[in-house]
């Protein structure tokens, strides 16, 4: 199994599954916007190995590899707007490395791709046939048409050359090791309650989220590379909330009596956005199993035990 991204909120959970089925993992990150904090407790686990390095630059690690999941990729909206060419970089010429070594192994190729694929959706709640609306000119095109590129890429080396690639749409992911400063809402707003500041809502709050708890996303991913399925599949929560319900849900959760502060929407911010997954039920049998209610309080118990300590 090789991880890009591995050293990441997300990749660094798969590597943990991939682990405890009993694989050896290989995990390759250039700590862009991941921590080796993430993968420290795997440190002296035989089966689990680190390389540093920028998959945009060509590399043949050693081995050979059943699995390939591609997650590297500044996700955060902070992270690729103040990363632009490197975001659309690691997600053409990364992607392409990346599709070379499953091609190389014979493996099977995962990409995470995104809900951003459907930009500001006129179609609601978004399925997988909808071809979405993307401003390809905008301060997010970098991450939007990166990963609209990124997919068109991977099926062209479906049907080109016969590798066996699939195309995971994550929606909003939230859970342990996201960084408490990266930008996102969730640790955005968990931080703020948990010093007693202002929660940050962007807008009047109106528009809305899906999200979806990391390990029920890392079961998504682990059933759709092991199936047949070569077309795109949404993986996210269905509960659809607005950001400002989101910002209350998070006072009651931390019992803070913190303010609600109102700040300016950035430019192209989706104004609705709840996945379709009806296909992922179908295709994968998989559906989100862990509540909103209990993914915050995972994560609020990583944060209390970990960041807010480091910050
Ligand atoms: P993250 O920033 O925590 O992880 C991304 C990892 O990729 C980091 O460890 C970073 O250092 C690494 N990376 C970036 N550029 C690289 C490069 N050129 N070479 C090697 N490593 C590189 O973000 P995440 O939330 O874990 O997201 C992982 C993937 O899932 C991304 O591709 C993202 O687009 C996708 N995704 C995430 C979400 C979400 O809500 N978290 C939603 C949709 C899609
Ligand atoms: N948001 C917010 N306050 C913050 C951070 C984000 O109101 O401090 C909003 C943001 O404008 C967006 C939503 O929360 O509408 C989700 O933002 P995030 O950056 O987590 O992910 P996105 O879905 O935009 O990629």
């Amino acid at each position: 199994m090789l991880v890009s991204g591995g050293a990441g909120f997300i990749g660094s959970h798969l590597c943990d599954h991939w682990l405890a089925a009993g694989c050896e993992v290989t995990a390759v990150d250039n700590l862009s916007t991941g921590r080796r904090d993430n993968i420290a407790h795997l440190n002296g686990n035989s089966r689990f190995r680190f390389l540093e390095h920028d998959v945009c630059a060509p590399f043949a690690p050693p081995g050979k590899f059943d699995y390939v999941l591609h997650l590297a990729s500044p996700a955060s909206p902070m992270d690729y707007l103040r990363a632009p060419l490197e975001t659309l970089a690691v997600n053409s010429t990364g992607t392409q490395n990346m599709l070379d070594i499953a091609r190389r192994d014979g493996a099977a190729f995962l990409h995470a791709s995104t809900s951003e694929c459907y930009g500001d959706p006129l179609e609601h709640p978004q399925h997988e046939g909808y071809w979405g609306n993307v401003n390809p000119v905008g301060p997010r095109s970098v991450y939007d048409e990166a990963k609209r590129f990124a997919e068109a890429l991977t099926m062209a080396y479906h049907r080109e050359y016969g590798v066996n690639t699939h195309l995971a749409r994550l929606f909003n992911t939230y859970g342990p090791r996201m960084k408490l400063d990266d930008g996102r809402v969730v640790p955005a707003f968990l931080a703020q309650a948990l010093q007693g500041r202002a929660l940050t809502v962007f807008g009047d709050g109106s528009q809305t989220r899906s999200f979806c708890y990391v390990s029920d996303v890392v079961q998504g991913i682990a059933r759709l590379i092991a199936s047949g399925e070569h077309f795109p599949v949404n993986i996210g929560g269905s509960e659809e909330l607005t950001v400002l319900d989101f910002a209350r849900r998070i006072q009651e959760i931390v019992g803070s009596a913190c303010a609600i502060e109102f700040h300016e929407l950035p430019e192209d911010d989706p104004l609705r956005r709840r996945p379709d997954i009806s296909k992922a039920k179908r295709v994968l049998g998989w559906r989100p199993t862990v509540s909103l209610a209990e993914g915050l309080g995972e994560t609020i118990r990583y944060f209390q035990s970990r960041e807010l300590t480091l910050a």
